[in-house]
């Protein structure tokens, strides 16, 4: 569904992406891990025509991406951090993004909005809500138009438990129906249920890009975290 084919991008002399190739398929929940400034996000960047690559390729559906912004529309991104405008409240900013779609979606899915309570602080204005309300309604948005493909980035970062909990419930379900997940979580283990393989990046190159039970097998770790430390060892050596 979504192929990258020598996708590259430099900043000055920093090589950000080097010559990334990948496919990613409908049902797939592909985990982005690797060390700090790896080009995750610069990937992610990319597929969301947020950073223009140098050369390369984005392809989806055999489409070229690049440039265009139509397919926009299928994907549902959760940043790492949310930015909304200050004044705005909750009730509002949701009407607002769906004015801005003019019904460019077939249903609303507001199954996390109705499982976060967001009517409850409807009227709170966006510079009063806490880091995890914020991660709420970036979650709810993204979810909202019932988008192919979800980007998420961190997505679980400064939820309470139970929240974390319902949000990798819609994940797990939204995989099941056959959707595109890309996630990255520093916390592993809220990686372990929802994923179905591991693209691990370590400067701008994709070292390995798997189905999790080959990396398990591979290393004979039962746990990703374990798994993932063994061969990140592997690689330095
Ligand atoms: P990760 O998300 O894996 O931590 P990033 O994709 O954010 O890594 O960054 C990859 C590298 O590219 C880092 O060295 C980072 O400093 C650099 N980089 C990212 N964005 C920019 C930018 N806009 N200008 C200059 N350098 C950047
Ligand atoms: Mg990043």
């Amino acid at each position: 569904m979504l192929v990258t084919r020598n996708l590259s991008k430099s900043f000055g002399k920093l090589v950000a992406l080097d010559s990334v190739n990948a496919e990613m398929g409908a049902g797939q929940a592909i985990s982005l891990v690797g060390p700090n400034g790896s080009g995750k996000t610069t990937f992610i960047k990319c597929l969301l025509g947020l950073v223009t690559p140098d050369s390369g390729d984005i392809l989806l559906d055999g489409q070229q991406v690049i440039g265009a912004w139509n397919y926009r529309q299928r994907i549902g991104y959760m940043p790492q951090i949310g930015r909304f405008p200050d004044h705005m409240r909750v009730g509002q900013l949701f009407n607002m993004i769906k004015e801005i779609r003019q019904g460019a979606y077939q249903q609303l899915d507001e199954e996390l909005v109705n499982a976060f309570e967001i009517e409850k602080f409807a009227n709170k204005t966006m510079r009063t809500l806490s880091g995890g309300m914020r991660q709420k309604v970036s979650a709810c948005l993204a979810f909202l138009f019932n988008p192919d493909i979800l980007i998420l980035d961190e997505p679980t970062a400064g939820l309470d438990p139970l929240s974390s909990e319902i949000l990798k419930d819609k994940v797990q379900a939204e995989k099941t129906k056959g959707k595109l997940i890309l996630l990255t979580s520093h916390i592993l283990s809220d990686l372990e249920d929802l994923t179905t393989d591991v693209l691990y990046i370590i400067d701008g190159n994709i070292q390995f890009f798997q189905p999790i039970e080959a990396l398990k097998a591979r290393t004979g770790e039962q746990k990703l975290n374990r798994a993932l430390a063994q061969v990140m060892k592997e690689f330095r050596n």
